[in-house]
């Protein structure tokens, strides 16, 4: 089967390629030194863009769209353009502060509760030594906020901006602000600080490999049930696109 670059899901474009390819996709945005935003596609952000013309077309602009959550991988095979590999978003912001470590890349970390974002800064240290952070700070996507958060990551000069507000707004936030902030490469991050520092703890292993990862997630964070209305929700609006 000849293997596409880019697979749409209910007209979102999602990137067919290896952890390995997007790290190297992530080098060169910051060699280029050019703004690029990276979002983690997951089936929420596929159902939402349905009914948000706003947020589907930041999916459409987005340079890099890594397939987050099984449920993107089955919608692409029973669709008949398999995609090649899950990239959870936690899992490859530990490999871009691995990357960023190597490179002597600087990172800003944004968004999650207040402590949040320096609990992760500290423990991807810890992972990475020489990691270089540029940055961390809570704050929100309140437009209020908005010119001070710019002009802290304008000033902190960072390579990688990582976002933590939850989608779909930190996803629309960086793609609002990504000409005005300086930095080469801003990705929306969801949970991954709270993985990270701890603070979430992340599904086991055997859990992950059989795609119930959002069953972990449901089991720990009950409050999730309404927001995950949208997994059969997804899995009905790619059947019947299907047909
Ligand atoms: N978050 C935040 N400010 C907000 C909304 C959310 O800092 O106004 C943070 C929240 O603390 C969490 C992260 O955004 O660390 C991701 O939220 P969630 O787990 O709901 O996102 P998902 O991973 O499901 O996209």
């Amino acid at each position: 089967m000849v293997k596409r670059d880019r697979v749409m899901i209910l007209g979102v474009p999602v990137d067919n390629i290896t952890g390995e390819e997007a790290l190297a996709r992530i080098e060169a945005f910051i060699e280029s030194g050019r703004p690029h935003q990276v979002v983690t596609v997951n089936p929420e952000f596929v159902v939402a863009a349905q009914s948000d013309a706003n947020f589907f077309q930041v999916l459409k602009e987005a340079d890099l769209s890594l397939p987050d959550g099984a449920g993107l991988l089955w919608a692409a095979r029973f669709l008949g353009t398999p995609l090649s590999a899950r990239l959870a978003g936690v899992d490859i912001v530990r490999r871009i502060a691995s990357l960023a470590a190597r490179r002597g890349y600087w990172l800003f970390l944004l968004g999650a509760a207040e402590g949040v974002a320096e609990a992760t800064a500290m423990r991807l240290g810890e992972e990475n030594p020489g990691l270089k952070i540029a940055g961390t700070y809570a704050g929100s996507p309140d437009p209020k906020e908005e010119e001070e958060i710019i002009e802290m990551i304008r000033a902190a000069r960072p390579h990688l901006l990582l976002v933590a507000y939850g989608a779909p707004q930190q996803d629309l936030w960086i793609h609002r602000h990504l000409g005005r902030l300086g930095v080469p490469v801003a990705m929306g991050v969801g949970g991954a600080f709270d993985f990270i520092s701890g603070k979430a703890k992340r599904a086991p292993r055997w859990m992950q490999r059989w795609g119930l990862e959002w069953l972990h997630r449901l089991l720990h964070e009950p409050w999730r049930w309404r927001r995950m209305l949208a997994l059969p929700k997804f899995a009905w609006l790619v059947i019947r696109s299907r047909r």
